[in-house]
C-alpha cells in the first residue's frame, strides 16, 4: 500500500476550470444544438503575429540543418533572450544581470513551484480572490491545514480581502507573513496597484523578511503610464520580491508555453539557524536538477516578440482584447449592471452579480439561459463571491454573439 501525499486531500473542490468545463459539457450534452459562447477561461484566440510566426519558424530551420541544430540548452534559458528580456526591463529603468532571470515553459509552472524553495512552516498570505494556482500550490506543499467548506477557506493561510471598500487590493497584512502572492494587474479583479500601494508592501516585506512573488503576467494591459508594471520599479523591491511573468497573454503564447522569473540575488530566505540563503542559488539548483530548458523553437519565437516591430505587432493583440473587453463593458452597462470593475488596465471585468445572487448560481443562470460561460467569482477565493469574471479573450464576432445573447435571453 502507497500512502499518497496527503496534502493532496485537502484540496476543496477542486481545481476551477474543471469543474466548469464538466458543467458546461453536461449542458451541451443535454442541448447539443445551442451554441456555447465562452467568456470565462482567459485563454488566447487570435492567431500569433507574423513576427512570431517568423521567429518560430527559424527556430524549426536552425534544428533542419547540422550546422545550427542544438540539443539541450541553458536550463534557464537562451542568452538572447534572457538579455532581450534584460533590455525589457532595463525601460522600466530596472537593472538585472543575466543570471537573475530565469526563462520558463509559462508562468503558471513558476508561480505554482515557486513555494518549493520555502519551509512547510511558512505563512502565506493571498490576495483573496486570487489566481487558484497560489493557494493550491502551497496546500499541496502541506503550508495549510484543512479547507472549510463554510467559509471557503484553508486554515493557516491570511487572506487578503479585495473588495470594492478597497478598489480590489488590499492593506498590508496585519500579522508577521512569510511569503506574500501579489499579482497586478490582477486575476480576475482586473485591479492594478499603484506605486504607493507596492511600495507599502515592499516595506512590510522588508521589515518583516517576507518575500513577495509578484505575478506580472499581464503587465502589458497597463497603459497608465503611472502604474508600475513591475514590482522592481519599486525601490527596495530588488531584495524582497521575485517576479513571475509570462508571453503567453500579451503573445498569444498560451499553447506555446513561454514565461520567465526573476530572482535578484539580495532576496534571501533563512536556514533554521537563521543563516541567510540566496533564492536565487535555490531557484538556480531546482532549475538545474528538474527542468531542461524551455524548447528552443519556442524561445526562438519569444526572441522575435521582443523585437521592436513583435512588441508593435503584441500592442496590437492587447488592444484587440482590450476592446473586447469595452465591448463586454458596454454590454452590460446597458443591461443595467452597475457594478463592473476592471477592464481598463487589465483584460479581465470583475462583475458584481444582479440580485445578490451567488456566483454558482449565476454562472448556471448565464449558461442556461445565455448560453454564456462566465467564472464565478468564488472560484478565486470567498471575497469573489457574489461576482463574476467576464474574459475579453475570444474572436470579436464570438463576443458580438455573445452579448447579443445576454441581451435577448437573459432573464433580469
Ligand atoms: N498568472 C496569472 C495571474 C494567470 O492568470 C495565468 C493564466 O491565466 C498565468 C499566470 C499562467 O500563465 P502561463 O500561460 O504563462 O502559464
Amino acid at each position: 500500500m502507497v500512502n499518497v501525499n496527503q496534502n493532496y486531500l485537502k484540496l476543496g473542490a477542486g481545481y476551477l476550470f474543471p469543474e466548469i468545463g464538466k458543467r458546461v459539457k453536461a449542458f451541451q450534452q443535454a442541448n447539443p444544438d445551442v451554441k456555447v459562447y465562452r467568456l470565462g477561461v482567459g485563454n488566447t484566440t487570435e492567431a500569433l503575429t507574423p513576427t512570431i510566426i517568423a521567429g518560430l519558424h527559424s527556430g524549426v530551420d536552425k534544428l533542419a540543418d547540422v550546422k545550427t541544430y542544438s540539443g539541450y540548452g541553458d536550463e534557464q534559458g537562451n542568452t538572447d533572450l534572457k538579455e532581450a528580456l534584460q533590455k525589457k526591463y532595463a525601460k522600466l529603468g530596472v537593472s538585472l544581470s543575466l543570471d537573475e532571470i530565469f526563462v520558463s515553459d509559462g508562468a503558471k509552472c513558476d508561480s505554482g513551484n515557486i513555494q518549493e524553495l520555502f519551509s512547510d512552516k511558512s505563512v502565506i498570505a493571498v490576495q483573496d480572490p486570487a489566481y487558484p494556482v497560489y493557494v493550491d500550490t502551497n496546500v499541496m506543499g502541506g503550508r495549510t491545514g484543512a479547507f472549510d467548506v463554510k467559509t471557503k477557506m484553508y486554515d493557516g493561510i491570511v487572506y487578503m480581502p479585495c473588495n470594492a471598500k478597497n478598489g480590489f487590493f488590499p492593506k498590508i497584512p496585519n500579522q508577521k507573513v512569510d511569503l506574500i502572492y501579489i499579482c497586478s494587474p490582477n486575476n480576475p479583479t482586473g485591479a492594478v496597484a499603484t506605486r504607493k500601494q507596492l511600495e507599502e508592501f515592499v516595506l512590510f516585506a522588508r521589515v518583516n523578511n517576507s518575500v513577495i512573488i509578484f505575478d506580472s503576467a499581464y503587465a502589458a494591459y497597463i497603459k497608465d503610464k503611472n502604474l508600475p508594471k513591475s514590482i522592481y520599479e519599486i525601490e527596495g523591491a530588488d531584495d524582497c520580491a521575485i517576479e513571475i511573468s509570462s508571453f503567453s497573454k500579451d503573445f498569444g503564447f498560451t499553447g506555446v508555453r513561454l514565461g520567465w522569473s526573476v530572482v535578484p540575488k539580495k532576496v534571501m530566505g533563512y536556514s533554521e539557524d537563521s543563516a541567510p540563503v540566496s533564492l536565487n542559488s535555490l531557484w538556480n539548483r531546482r532549475y538545474t536538477t528538474k527542468f531542461n530548458g524551455a524548447s528552443n523553437v519556442v524561445q526562438a519565437g519569444g526572441l522575435a516578440g521582443l523585437t521592436k516591430e513583435g512588441r508593435k505587432e503584441s500592442r496590437q493583440l492587447v488592444n484587440y482584447y482590450m476592446k473586447n473587453g469595452q465591448l463586454i463593458r458596454e454590454g452590460l452597462s446597458d443591461l443595467g449592471f452597475n457594478k463592473i470593475y476592471g477592464g481598463e488596465n487589465a483584460p479581465y471585468l470583475w462583475v458584481k452579480t444582479p440580485n445578490k445572487m451567488k456566483s454558482w448560481d449565476f454562472f448556471d443562470k448565464m449558461l442556461k439561459e445565455a448560453h454564456v460561460v462566465v467564472t464565478p467569482g468564488v472560484g478565486f477565493g470567498p471575497s469573489g463571491e457574489g461576482f463574476v469574471r467576464f474574459s475579453p479573450y475570444g474572436h470579436r464576432e464570438d463576443i458580438k454573439a455573445a452579448m447579443k445573447s445576454i441581451k435577448t435571453n437573459l432573464k433580469l
